[in-house]
């Protein structure tokens, strides 16, 4: 059965996983998967790289295999001046309306904002939080708005609130990835979500196969 990783910064390389490959400002492709998504993540922004940023990215969602925009989004944890994350943001938004690919995003402390912004712009594309590591209250209000939730290893943890979002997540509306995990597989990812859900393997792999082909045109 094949695990699907919407999400890694260490993509495997086995043919058999397939998996999506973030690439933060500046980085080019592995190789090693056919898929991947680039953003302008708000660590990596700076007043005088803003232009540079920019065209990078426009120039990487312009690759073959870009199946999503991000990651991108707001962090109310790091230092980057916040006028400069939402005007990154709001640009990655855009390019994900303009190219009609969904966007991953990292948020940190700015849920609230997030959805603020989604009502405004009232995108077409598919909003997925990445990492998603919160309670079922903050859970509920991103489902409410439509958004997908993708979980990761915050799950594995033992009494870890992200566990009991999951569990409550409809199933057309969740994802699995392992991120900058290196020593976690996405295998281990699916055998705690089933396990949490109390679902067969079979039952996760064929509700993973169905979002990933609705969400980013991929038959796995
Ligand atoms: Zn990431």
């Amino acid at each position: 059965m094949n695990y699907l990783n919407i999400h890694t910064h260490f993509p495997t390389g086995n043919p058999n996983l397939p998996e999506i490959e973030n690439l933060y400002f500046g980085q080019s492709a592995s190789g090693k998967t056919p898929y991947l998504s680039a953003g302008l993540h708000p660590w990596f922004l700076q007043p005088d790289n803003m232009d540079a940023a920019q065209a990078w990215l426009e120039k990487q969602l312009a690759q073959p295999g870009v199946v999503a925009v991000g990651e991108a989004g707001l962090d109310k944890v790091c230092d980057t001046p916040w006028e400069l994350q939402e005007q990154a943001f709001r640009f990655c938004i855009g390019l994900s309306e303009k190219l009609n690919k969904p966007l991953v995003i990292h948020c940190v402390r700015a849920h609230n904002e997030v959805v603020q912004i989604k009502k405004e712009i009232r995108p077409t594309q598919s909003w997925i939080f990445h990492g998603f590591n919160k309670n079922t209250d903050i859970a509920a209000m991103l489902l409410r708005e439509g958004c997908y939730l993708s979980f990761g290893a915050s799950i594995l943890r033992d009494g870890n609130h992200s566990a009991e979002a999951l569990r409550q997540t409809p199933a057309e509306l969740f994802f699995l990835e392992t991120d900058d995990e290196q020593d976690i597989s996405i295998r281990q990812i699916y055998q705690k979500a089933a396990d949490i859900r109390g679902i067969s393997s079979g039952e996760l792999a064929a509700i993973q196969a169905a979002n990933w082909s609705r969400c980013f045109a991929i038959k796995p």
